[in-house]
């Protein structure tokens, strides 16, 4: 299912980004050229004008100098030279009657009667005579002359407009494989970018119950992709941290279990062969029920270690006097103390309150007093106190014990961990465990502090009951 949806993620990411990456590339391109048209349009047009207007100015100064005669000898000379750009040049009257009139031949095309129906200004102006069924035109740029008579120099765009239409022709020839170059290359691209998707597929196709060493390559580029990269291989590192942890469980269980029972099966045994003695059949019973009360009571432990784990433990919520809690527990236990040397301490005010499951809270103090008995030699004390904290209610258990080793610390809480130096005394390995899952049941949190050769100190934190206090 996930790999599924990996591969639909990597077509549809895929198909974007290639979408993307060409669009960005293709649109570049397309307004590179629009740049470049626009400003080889306007520059070659303001070529144009600088001409008009300085033949403007010449033959006006020829004008002023020489009359109407050097005017047109001028423009004659130019008419047999056949000049390369050729202009044309009208002078009219004070009524913008047409006095003379010079139009080289590849422009009679023009309508040059629409210039005698304007009324021209004083100041220099630029005229635009369209040409029908064509893109071209012919610029005119009028001036006063100092009797004023009209004076009109013009030029056809007609050569700008090939240039430009030739730039054109190239740009649509470079066009179609810049499309297809741009596609190709957003596709690259988009296969690129989704090296990380590919690796996070070929990872997902390897993991397996025999296989969850398996990472994702990190590409290292710090985007979202990495992101998915680093977060999928964090959720393969605490997948395989849990599938270890409940194979050590199983194993620990199996282990711990076949003690017990090839015990059981001894005692059997010995009792088979003991020819019908009703004493040692007695004795071997008595030890079954010990072994098997043994059995029963680690079978049960582990089934409200995983009820309160997974949240199925029902607890009877009620309102719990913590003093009185501490108190209870601790008289269970003076005897054992007394008989050990241990001075057992309890302090708590009266007005501390949980909302909590009473028995459970009992079988978690218990668990902790049980062991700080065990694991404190004679003439050592144990201490029980609560007190608020803020909105907490926390309830310490410290003793004056063999303390655990720093390494150790971690594993205490994990099912059947036994610390070595523990070995020697009776025990599951399954308290802490138990206490700390009813504890989280609880909504709170334990932690320990300890140093071997010192002693323990354990730390439970509860949410307090404020309708009480
Ligand atoms: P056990 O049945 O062995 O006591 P627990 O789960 O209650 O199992 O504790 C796990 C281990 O933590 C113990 O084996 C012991 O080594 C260590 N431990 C727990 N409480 C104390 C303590 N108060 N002082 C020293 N060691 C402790």
């Amino acid at each position: 299912m996930f790999l599924r949806s990996l591969k639909q993620l990597r077509k549809k990411v895929g198909f974007r980004l290639t979408i993307w990456y060409s669009g960005i590339f293709i649109l570049s391109a397309l307004f590179l050229f629009a740049l470049a048209y626009f400003l080889l349009s306007s520059s070659l047009s303001k070529q144009d004008h600088e001409a008009i207007e300085l033949r403007l100015q010449e033959l006006s100064a020829l004008y002023q100098t020489g009359g109407r005669e050097l005017l047109e000898r001028e423009v004659t000379v130019e008419k047999k030279f056949e000049k390369k750009i050729p202009f044309f040049t009208r002078l009219a009257g004070r009524d913008n009657e047409t006095l003379f009139l010079h139009i080289p031949y590849q422009w009679v095309e023009f309508d040059i009667k629409l210039l005698e129906k304007m009324t021209p200004d004083t100041t220099m102006r630029w005229t635009r005579l369209p040409l029908k069924n064509n893109r071209n035109a012919l610029e005119v740029a009028s001036i006063r002359l100092p009797n004023d008579y009209l004076l009109q120099v013009g030029k056809s765009t007609e050569d700008r407009e090939k240039i430009l239409r030739h730039f054109r022709e190239i740009f649509t020839a470079v066009m179609v494989p810049l499309i297809l170059f741009g596609f190709a290359g957003g596709a690259f691209l988009a296969f690129r970018a989704l090296r990380p998707i590919r690796h996070l597929i070929s990872a997902v196709r390897s993991v397996g119950p025999n296989r969850m060493d398996t990472r994702v390559r990190s590409p290292q580029t710090g985007d979202e992709l990495d992101e998915l990269a680093t977060l999928f291989n964090g959720m393969l590192e605490k997948i395989e941290t849990l599938i270890n942890g409940m194979r050590d469980s199983l194993d620990n269980v199996a282990h711990d279990l076949r003690t017990p029972m090839t015990r059981l099966r001894g005692i059997a045994e010995i009792a088979l062969r003991s020819d019908q003695n009703l004493e040692i059949c007695r004795e071997a019973l008595a030890d079954s029920i010990e072994e098997s009360e043994r059995i029963l009571t680690m079978l049960n432990t582990l089934m409200d270690i995983s009820e309160a784990e997974t949240g199925v433990m029902k607890l009877d919520l009620e309102s719990v006097n913590v003093s009185a809690l501490i108190e209870g527990v601790a008289e269970l236990y003076r005897y054992v103390a007394e008989d050990k040397g241990i001075l057992v301490h309890t302090m708590a005010s009266n007005d501390l309150y949980l909302t909590a499951d009473p028995n459970r809270m009992r079988q978690i103090l218990a668990n902790l007093l049980d062991n700080s008995i065990k694991y404190t030699p004679t003439g050592g004390r144990v201490d029980i106190e609560a007190h608020h904290r803020g909105q907490k209610i926390v309830i310490l258990v410290k003793d004056t014990g063999t303390g655990i080793h720093p390494e150790e610390l971690p594993r205490i809480w994990d099912r059947l961990y036994r610390c070595d130096q523990s070995r020697s005394q009776k025990g599951l390995g399954l308290g802490l465990s138990l206490v700390k899952a009813i504890v989280q049941a609880h909504k709170g949190q334990i932690e320990v502090f300890s140093e071997p050769g010192k002693g323990s100190n354990f730390v439970i934190s509860l949410p307090s009951n404020n309708d009480q206090s």
